[in-house]
């Protein structure tokens, strides 16, 4: 992003805009809007400029300094590339934020395309790649957003006091989204300005009756990336939460899915990153469903796989706050998936583990017998540091060290990978990786099994 948008307080702050024809009247019509003090500097000044005085102060001749020396913005829009050069320099010396129209290169910040329901002002901005694009999206936002809506906005605004009579949370957005949803509309179509008023009057009354709602927590499977891997219960979960925690491994693009309203609190946890405290997680949890709140815990993967879910249970089961748990796609599945192979193969495992190299103790201990002998199967969790170690114990009880194992990370994301590997060369891959990874030991990706076939059918 080059250009930050901001929104500038222009009451009483003086605007010079040089130049009198079409482009300084386009510029003129956005900046009336404003309690700017405009002030057009023009040799020919065209009518259509001339009957906004004495809104607009006039200065019959080309820009100069001392006409600057309080300018907070200054257009330069005579259309002529010398002249709008020299407002500009002028402009840059008197201290002012200076825009060239048509000319970006130039300029020090961009007039956006505005969709505007004062006080509610979206502006559009491409960085001048697309300016077709930016007014397709002011089409598309004129249509959606009704044109009472800077009417509600503003009743909404002096009613804000008033609304603290419900308390801070889930009561008093429920408040302010049946308002601008369906009652103030409605209100406003039906008797303007004073009905929208006392219907703000009657919904508090209503909403302060209303019984505190009993909020309650559902622990929810993101999936390991992709959104589409999530289940219909998850996407409606998150569709209707008031509250969303969620860990690192959660991607903004189901991020994305949350109801706009929705309060998002990342608990950042990673391997050995920064992390929230386990008690912080809880007392998150308790305090918004305490406030009746619907809160979504969503965790990457499968809730219930390495999630420390059991302990968000208890704390939760200890105040009495209902929850649920939505099961879903573990980073294994995914993983599997993507290289082709079935976790469990006729003939070859009936078992499949999960494990963790680490647990409270550092190092997980497993049953390195099981793991190592042949045809076994095991998706390695959080197992890129601890790979040299598992790699030893492996080969201490007598696996193979061309033993095949993949490792794949970012699963079912767009920067997804596979590496191909053996037992002997698992360290040295796993020290490549950056993301997140589950390692695959006993399965090679389909693909590479066929070359090797190939390759033995060769000999
Ligand atoms: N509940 C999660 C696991 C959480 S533990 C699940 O069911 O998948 C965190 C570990 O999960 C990571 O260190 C990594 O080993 C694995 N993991 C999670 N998401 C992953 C992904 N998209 N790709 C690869 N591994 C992933």
């Amino acid at each position: 992003m080059q250009h930050f948008p901001v929104f500038l307080d222009l009451a009483r702050a003086n605007v010079v805009i040089g130049g009198g024809g079409e482009m300084a009247l386009a510029k003129l019509r956005l900046l009336l809007k404003t309690e700017a003090q405009i002030t057009i500097c023009a040799p020919d000044i065209a009518p259509e400029i001339r009957a906004f005085t004495p809104r607009v102060t006039l200065v019959n001749r080309p820009v100069l300094a001392c006409d600057l020396s309080a300018a907070r913005l200054v257009y330069a829009a005579t259309g002529n590339e010398n002249e709008d050069a020299r407002i500009a320099a002028l402009g840059h010396a008197a201290g002012a934020l200076v825009n060239i129209v048509d000319d970006l290169e130039h300029s020090d910040f961009i007039t956006p395309a505005i969709v505007d329901r004062d006080p509610v002002v979206v502006a559009i901005g491409t960085e001048g790649a697309a300016p077709v694009l930016a007014r397709q999206i002011k089409a598309q936002l004129e249509s959606s957003l009704p044109p009472s809506l800077g009417v509600l906005a503003r009743i909404g605004k002096s009613f804000r006091k008033m609304a603290e009579a419900l308390p801070q949370g889930p009561r008093r957005r429920a408040f302010w989204a049946e308002y601008y949803d369906s009652y103030g509309p409605r209100a406003f179509a039906r008797s303007g300005e004073d009905g929208v008023a006392q219907t703000l009057d009657d919904l508090l009354a209503q909403h302060l009756e209303r019984p505190s709602p009993i909020g309650h927590v559902d622990f929810v499977s993101a999936g390991p990336g992709d959104p589409e891997l999530m289940t219909l219960k998850a996407r409606n979960l998150l569709d209707r939460a008031d509250v969303v925690i969620h860990d690192r491994l959660v991607t903004p693009e189901i991020l994305e899915l949350a109801r706009r309203e929705a309060v998002i609190i990342s608990v950042g946890k990673e391997g050995f990153g920064p992390s929230t405290a386990q008690e912080v997680i809880h007392a998150l949890m308790i305090e918004h469903a305490g406030q009746g709140a619907h809160v979504v815990r969503l965790k990457g993967g499968d809730a219930s796989v390495f999630g420390r879910l059991d302990e968000e249970i208890a704390a939760l089961e200890e105040v009495g706050i209902p929850w649920q748990v939505v099961p879903g796609v573990t980073a294994a599945s995914s993983a599997a998936a993507s290289i082709g192979q079935s976790l469990t193969s006729r003939g070859r495992n009936h078992a499949l583990r999960l494990v963790t190299a680490h647990d409270m103790n550092g190092y997980a201990d497993q049953d390195w017998q099981g793991l190592a002998e042949p045809g076994a199967v095991t998706a390695l969790y959080m197992g890129k540091r601890a790979a040299r170690f598992v790699q030893g114990r492996l080969l201490m009880h007598g696996a193979a060290p061309d033993m095949p194992v993949t490792l794949v990370e970012n699963a079912s994301r767009a920067d997804q990978q596979i590496v191909g590997a053996t037992l002997a060369t698992l360290p040295q891959k796993a020290a490549a990786l950056g993301g997140p990874a589950v390692i695959l030991l006993g399965l090679a990706p389909r693909a590479a099994q066929q070359t090797l076939t190939l390759q033995e059918v060769a000999k």
